[in-house]
């Protein structure tokens, strides 16, 4: 059967680092072009300055993934969907979930896919922790998300934007792995959202949701990224450490494999593509929409990332 082309829009950090290296690896699809302001692209992958241009050329399109900022990115893919790819959006999916529930329609409308990722689930922890507490009863959970902004975001302005979700943009993906491994769904009961004076969008963040869950998220820490879920149920306590790629259970390691994240995503984009299903999951960013609406603003000193 003949490879699935695949177009990447938008050729920054993780489409360099992740989305080419798992394409080139994922039998069934290749990279045939990008779509890239800066004219970006992997030697001898041709790149277009825009979505039309592109189309207008004579390369084949099955499918475009997003890999731009979420702010604009419904309306670049509905321009892709009138082209008549498929599409796959990294996370968060879009600015709102109206917009990104909009954007399902249309897709499905025009009997296209979409597929939007949560690279962090894709974890063989994260699915054991989800097997072992779908049996249990849970006590707490706490989500410990910081980093520092300066060493995982160099030059990326858009992160401080109104629709650049601040530092909601790494705690999403804590949200997206909590809400893979509860059994039940849970929402935000308030929250507090800190601001530096000169952005837009929290560089801290205390949530607290329903059922003893909450979370703590920091864009300032000075030492090593902690990125880590910690849930106690009535039987034992669960550590999901470094991002999801280790499952401890009482204090053993029980399940640690390298991240293999964007190698997962591909392959399931490639049988959702065969198969003509959409998967559309917007948890992760109802809480942050709920963090947003309810949330106490709390402005802080300037920070210079
Ligand atoms: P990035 O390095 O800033 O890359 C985004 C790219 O999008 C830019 O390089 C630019 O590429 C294009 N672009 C189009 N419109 C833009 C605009 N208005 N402002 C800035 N760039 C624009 O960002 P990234 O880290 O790759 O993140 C992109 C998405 O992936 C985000 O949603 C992020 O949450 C997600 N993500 C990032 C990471 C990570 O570790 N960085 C991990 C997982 C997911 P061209 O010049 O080629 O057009």
């Amino acid at each position: 059967m003949q490879s699935k082309k695949i177009a990447i829009v938008g050729f920054g950090k993780i489409a360099k680092e992740q989305h080419f290296p798992s394409i080139a690896e994922t039998a069934g699809l290749e990279l045939v072009a990008t779509v890239s302001r800066r004219g970006e692209a992997p030697a001898g992958v041709p790149s277009f300055p825009s979505i039309n241009a592109l189309a207008a050329s004579d390369i084949a399109i099955d499918a475009a993934v997003l890999c731009t900022p979420p702010e604009g990115r419904s309306e670049t893919a509905r321009l892709c969907v009138d082209h008549g790819w498929d599409i796959l959006l990294e996370k968060p999916p879009g600015i709102s979930v109206q917009d990104v529930r909009q954007l399902h329609d249309d897709v499905s409308k025009a009997g296209r896919i979409l597929f939007t990722t949560w690279h962090s689930q894709y974890n063989a922890a994260v699915d054991g922790a989800a097997q072992r507490l779908a049996s249990q009863d849970i006590v707490s959970m706490h989500i410990d998300w910081r980093e520092d902004v300066r060493k995982w975001h160099p030059g990326q302005d858009w992160i401080w934007e109104a629709g650049g979700f601040g530092v909601f943009d790494p705690g999403i993906n804590g949200l997206s792995i909590a809400t893979k491994i509860m059994p039940s769904p849970f929402s935000v009961k308030h929250a507090k959202l800190t601001i530096a004076s000169n952005h837009r969008s929290p560089i801290a963040a205390e949530i607290q949701f329903t059922d003893q869950i909450s979370a703590h998220f920091d864009w300032r820490e000075p030492s090593d990224e902690c990125w880590k879920i910690t849930v106690r149920t009535t039987l034992e306590t669960l550590v999901l450490d470094k991002g999801g790629s280790e499952l401890w259970v009482d204090g053993q390691l029980k399940i640690a494999a390298p991240s293999q994240e964007y190698r997962h995503i591909y392959a399931r984009f490639l049988k959702l593509i065969q198969t003509r299903e959409s998967h559309v999951d917007l948890a992760p960013l109802e809480l942050v929409e709920q963090a947003f609406r309810i949330g106490e603003i709390c402005q802080t000193e300037p920070f210079q990332s």
